[in-house]
């Protein structure tokens, strides 16, 4: 008797639709949203390991569909920039396409994006935000609360992209503390990389195809950084820093992931180009 009951278990557990339900639908598309040029890349260490050194950082943001849900990671730099160029000190910063504009050629409209994530609060990760006012704000505790905290714009952080979430009748936010599995289902995960804002983020995508693809956010913003632990003055704490760079740099080596840095020209190559996805 307990021997049938026990093939019966495993006889039902067997033809489960296993796939249909651990394999989740996803697909990520890497977005332009601008473009910057340093005259001098000084600014990105604390130990002059860059000084002089002219740079271009490409600004990019991401898709990422999970069945009939879209996240959206970055919201890159302001759109009133479009077809122009601004010149602060060593940066010069430009724009070409909006997110709304490269959405609409897939099809998807800006009520179908469910979250809307910032890996953390600088301007040109935050721009076009306000585009998306009915989507859930996914964002470090520690950074909502330096926003929160940011009545008026400053070098590094503007909250006017953040109006929708600090209304009265205020769309929802995630303030993440520590890592947030974004669909509840293991397939987007937010991990916790505190050091260059307080409450700064990356984020993990698991896709079925093409394995596991890790987004630096600005944990680094180009590959000197990873090999000479490059540490901008900009960063609010080294320490933190460090230590998230070595989480990071373990997560990639134990899941053997595509590692893009979000801000390097020479990983744009890690995606298809936009409007191709990777599954
Ligand atoms: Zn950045």
């Amino acid at each position: 008797m307990m021997k049938r009951f026990l093939a019966a278990i495993f006889a039902a557990a067997l033809s489960a639709p296993l796939a249909a339900q651990d394999t989740p639908d996803l697909e990520m598309w890497r977005l332009d949203c601008g473009t910057i040029d340093l005259s001098d890349s000084e600014s990105f260490s604390d130990a002059h390991l860059y000084d002089g050194q002219p740079r271009t950082l490409t600004v990019s943001c991401y898709l990422i569909r999970n069945g009939g849900r879209y996240i959206l990671w970055d919201t890159g730099l302001s759109s009133q920039l479009l077809g122009t160029s601004f010149t602060s000190g060593a940066f010069t910063v430009s724009l070409e396409r909006t997110i709304t504009d490269q959405l609409a050629q897939l099809g998807i409209s800006p009520a179908d994006v469910t979250y809307a994530a910032a890996s953390h609060y600088h301007f040109d990760h935050t721009g076009q935000l306000a585009d998306f006012p009915e989507a859930t704000l996914l964002i470090g505790a520690a950074d909502w609360e330096v926003v929160k905290a940011t009545p008026e714009p400053n070098p590094l952080v503007d909250p006017r992209p953040f109006a929708p979430w600090l209304s009265e009748e205020a769309a929802p936010v995630t303030a993440i503390g520590q890592d947030h599995d974004v669909f509840g289902d293991g397939s987007v995960l937010i991990k916790a990389m505190p050091g260059h804002t307080p409450g700064h983020t990356s984020l993990l995508v698991r896709l079925p195809e093409k394995g596991d693809v890790l987004l630096t956010g600005d944990l680094y913003h180009f590959e000197e950084q990873v090999t000479n632990r490059g540490v901008p003055q900009f960063n609010t704490n080294r320490a933190d820093t460090l230590a998230s760079m070595e989480r990071f740099n373990a997560i990639a080596k134990s899941l053997d992931a595509t590692v893009i840095i979000q801000h390097d020209a020479r990983h744009l190559d890690r995606l298809p180009a936009f409007p191709e996805s990777a599954k």
